[in-house]
């Protein structure tokens, strides 16, 4: 282990290639679907905790020319590693105004709301230039997008769009991880609906599970970020994906208990006999949250050990009774995540989804970079 790991409490490995190879498969589907869709890339939220800069680098060597990020602010940053034939769109669009930002770093603004639609116009008209834009319409889900009413009233007055070069029409699933829900084909065909408006426009649907619910979802755009980085795309069904992050926490300290003592905030877990307790060096304020408190395992080589105690802020305790000691002494370091123990596999353990887990990794966390094939 290099010096600069053993400064920090805890890495996350990323295989890069892993995130290659991902795409890859995400692309290869939208072939099969016998369109013409290209695959973009969303690298919101640093990547989903990967890392923003290292991954769209990585898929830039794959051929991605799409990047969606949420902020402003992660479109400038990512503006700076990608070259200016790559496309970056704002999901959130330009809190007003913020619009000649867009123009300036040649980012792409994803516009929901009228309001949003009249400032991108007002600067198309003082730069008298066509300025591009993604219009996000809402099927359903009601988060953000134009709603029905508000995609009349543009059909009405195309004046609204004048000077407004739209590159897609765009709207969210809500529940494309469950390919039975009715919902998925309600809202493809709202979109249908709403976009027959709008011919000329070209269209962005899916986003990971999008893809996994076939052809007819695909559009001109597919939008996969979770199933980039290994998230399983269909609920209960076998995940295709290759696993590129695998998390390791350091033991700091290991104590002898006697039956009956107990360890840590609140004293939730007790000791049922002579037990071996483990201290690693990654808690709350890193992202492993409070939900893994008594819940799930950490690995061994291979030898699982269960979380013992509630999680502090900065460490959380496991029971290594069952591990030799020559593997789960202090300074070495316990498997979190690996490919055969998933951020899913968490996710289900401690009742919630991989996304949150993956993105809440925090920076205290040293990133190591691998791009193996
Ligand atoms: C985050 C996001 C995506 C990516 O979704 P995944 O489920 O992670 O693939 C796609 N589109 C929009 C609008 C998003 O906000």
């Amino acid at each position: 282990m290099s010096n600069n790991l053993l400064q920090h409490g805890a890495v996350l490995r990323v295989d890069l290639g892993a995130v290659r190879a991902n795409y890859r498969l995400l692309k290869g589907m939208l072939k099969e679907g016998g369109g013409a869709t290209e695959c973009a890339a969303v690298v919101k939220a640093d990547a989903y905790g990967l890392g923003a800069a290292q991954v769209a680098s990585a898929l830039l060597k794959e051929g991605c020319r799409h990047y969606f990020v949420a902020h402003l602010d992660e479109g400038v940053r990512l503006r700076s590693v990608l070259p200016g034939s790559a496309q970056i769109y704002v999901l959130h669009g330009p809190p007003p105004g913020t619009e000649s930002m867009f123009h300036v770093h040649r980012l792409v603004p994803v516009l929901s709301t009228m309001e949003q639609i009249a400032g991108w116009r007002r600067l198309a008209r003082q730069l008298n230039a066509a300025l591009p834009a993604v219009i996000q319409f809402d099927t359903g889900k009601s988060g953000l997008g134009l709603s029905s009413a508000d995609l009349a009233c543009l059909h009405q007055e195309s004046h609204l769009v004048c000077g407004i070069d739209v590159r897609y029409a765009m709207s969210q699933l809500a529940c494309a991880d469950d390919p039975e829900h009715p919902a998925n084909q309600a809202q493809l065909d709202e979109f249908q609906r709403l976009r027959a408006m709008f011919p000329k426009w070209k269209a962005s649907l899916a986003n990971s599970s999008g893809i996994f619910l076939g052809a007819r979802f695909h559009g001109d755009l597919a939008r996969p970020g979770a199933a980039l980085y290994g998230l399983a795309p269909v609920h209960g069904a076998a995940n295709p994906l290759r696993q590129p992050v695998q998390l390791k926490a350091r033991i700091i300290q290991v104590r002898q208990l006697a039956a009956g003592a107990g360890v840590g905030n609140g004293l939730t877990y007790k000791a049922t006999g002579p037990r071996r307790i483990a201290t690693l060096s990654i808690g709350y304020a890193d992202g492993w949250g409070r939900g893994m408190g008594n819940r799930g395992v950490v690995w061994f080589d291979g030898v699982p050990a269960p979380m013992a105690g509630m999680v502090s802020m900065d460490t959380c305790s496991v029971d290594v009774t069952g591990i030799a000691e020559d593997k789960s002494g202090p300074g070495q370091f316990a498997d979190l995540v690996t490919a055969h123990y998933t951020i899913d596999d968490i996710a289900r353990a401690t009742g919630t989804v991989g996304d949150e887990i993956l993105t809440g990794l925090g920076p205290r966390i040293c990133r190591d970079y691998v791009d193996e094939n």
